[in-house]
């Protein structure tokens, strides 16, 4: 004996059920991509009035002063809440962040910004190829391999267009009262990539900091083809030798996993010099030897499928 499939009664069981679960998951998985899985982490200060108040990995680094503060980096756009709430917990003001700098004009790094810019009222300084990606809020043209081309259109890198108040040039110093950094465009992973450099004063000494802008390819880049962008190799490269000669005693960068967040920040209470674990100019260049091997490899195993 055979049963006829009543249609109404499928279709009225995918409304109530199945639909409440797809645009369940869609949320989810909508919040995670705005988020990124990051988590809250314990803000802290690294050395003198410079601090961590980023998240689990992507980080965002705030240095203090008596006329205001800046922030450097604002991770994903859905997860500026961990940023404020560090902010906050350190026992500072929101409102005295005058200026907001970035390191790569990503998703991962650029996403929060144009939140936190309405939180802080700062301005926005850029360098002139970050402004770009900033302010169209990382709508980029597709090009270089398959891979790339689909995560470009996929949209994924989108996030909040930022405004841009000012933009600088290779060598430009930032200043918010005492405070002085000096902007250093290191292209490649991006073309407006920068790095940042700035001193420190911790107690009676002066510490070095660079805060480098990644080294790593973006996923699926050609990195021997005029057609990614114009001399995308020939910027690689300089940049691995510009950032060598920077003088460093704590270096950071974007991603917490990188410069060993973590390691270093669960050393402290080991050292009678809370800030010792951060002074590491050997995993610095180690660093950055790792980034070139890595470049060096992709754009070999590129070139030899040509
Ligand atoms: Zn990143």
């Amino acid at each position: 004996m055979s049963r006829r499939i009543s249609w109404p009664i499928v279709a009225l069981v995918l409304v109530i059920i199945v639909a409440p679960i797809v645009g369940v998951l869609f949320t989810k998985w909508r919040t995670t991509i705005e988020r990124g899985g990051q988590q809250p982490a314990d803000p802290f200060r690294i050395a003198g009035n410079f601090y961590y108040v980023g998240a689990s990995d992507v980080a965002t680094f705030l240095i203090t002063g008596p006329e205001g503060h800046v922030l450097i980096d604002a991770g994903y756009p859905g997860a500026t809440d961990i940023v404020k709430q560090s902010i906050a917990q350190l026992g500072f003001k929101i409102t005295d962040v005058k200026v907001m700098l970035n390191s790569e004009a990503l998703h991962d790094h650029a996403g929060g910004m144009a939140d936190l810019q309405k939180a802080t009222g700062a301005q926005v300084w850029a360098s002139d190829a970050s402004a770009e990606s900033l302010t169209s809020g990382g709508d980029e043209e597709p090009t270089g391999t398959l891979l790339y081309k689909i995560i470009i259109a996929s949209g994924l890198q989108r996030f909040p267009p930022v405004r841009v108040d000012h933009r600088f040039k290779d060598g430009d110093t930032i200043r918010v009262g005492p405070i002085e950094l000096t902007a250093h465009i290191t292209p490649g992973r991006t073309k407006g990539c920068t790095t940042w450099t700035f001193p420190v004063r911790d107690g009676d000494r002066v510490l070095n900091v660079v805060d480098l802008c990644s080294l790593t390819p973006q996923p699926g880049m050609r990195l021997a083809d005029p057609q990614q962008y114009p001399g995308i190799r020939e910027d690689f490269e300089k940049t691995f030798s510009i950032a060598r000669d920077l003088p460093v005693d704590i270096w950071v960068t974007s991603h917490a996993r990188d410069f060993g967040r973590y390691r270093k920040y669960s050393k402290r209470g080991a050292t009678a010099d809370s800030v010792a674990p951060f002074i590491d100019r050997a995993g610095y260049l180690a660093y950055i030897d790792s980034g070139e091997a890595n470049f060096k490899r992709v754009l070999d195993e590129q070139q030899r499928k040509k």
